[in-house]
């Protein structure tokens, strides 16, 4: 027996109508725990998944529990007040300092002079409005840099290189970027690192590189 019309309808509103794992718009409910393996008709066991996430996380296992992680951390995301009232993009400048700050891919600007903090809300839908996401990127990133620096040394090293490349290949600065284009930029990072002495040294003698971002997301939390 598959899930209710019911409990499937409520679960694609909760979520946003969005993959609880890549936040791509338009899923599926699938089951965490497979029916064959004794997975219930219920809403803990169930899972908002695009198909590609379905295919690739589906079948394994060991990513159950990373699955219902996720999910979980995006119903909270999903709840928040900022996904519901449209409140995003907001840009509140501290007192008296509101001259030449331009922001770009920002939709809306609102200046509160009562306001001390500088707070930017990133746009929705990209990679910076995800943490695990953000910080999946980052690291990888750095593992360049890291990586890179020993293939040419502290003093050589020029770091706005990779930045400017990712900017060039996806059109925005890195945590821009649309969460829907995370996979191809975590394979181009990763082959950026593959590619570089120490990377390929590594990989000749079997060492691994970097984690995978499911591998990530067990180690640092969803
Ligand atoms: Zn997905």
């Amino acid at each position: 027996m598959p899930f209710s019309e019911s409990l499937k309808k409520k679960i694609r509103k909760r979520a946003n109508f969005q993959c609880c794992m890549c936040h791509t718009v338009g899923v599926d409910i699938h089951h965490i725990v497979p029916q064959a393996d004794g997975g219930e008709n219920i809403e803990d066991n169930a899972a908002p998944l695009c198909p590609n996430c379905h295919s690739i996380y589906g079948a394994n296992p060991q990513k159950r529990k990373t699955i219902r992680e996720m999910r979980d951390h995006w119903y909270k995301r999903c709840a928040e007040p900022s996904m519901t009232t449209s409140k995003r993009n907001v840009i509140n400048f501290p007192k008296g300092i509101n001259k030449g700050i331009i922001a770009n891919n920002i939709n809306k600007v609102e200046i509160k002079t009562q306001n001390e903090t500088v707070k930017i809300n990133p746009p929705e839908g990209s990679i910076a409005s995800s943490s695990v996401h953000k910080r999946y990127i980052k690291y990888l990133i750095d593992r360049y840099h890291e990586f890179k620096k020993s293939d040419v040394g502290r003093e050589r090293m020029k770091y706005p290189i990779l930045y400017d490349s990712i900017k060039r290949k996806f059109g925005a600065k890195w945590d821009m970027i649309p969460i829907e284009r995370f996979d191809r930029l975590s394979e181009y990072l990763q082959q950026r690192i593959d590619r570089t002495i120490l990377g390929k040294t590594r990989k000749s003698k079997g060492q691994k590189n970097y984690s995978a971002f499911l591998e990530y997301c067990d180690k640092h939390g969803g």
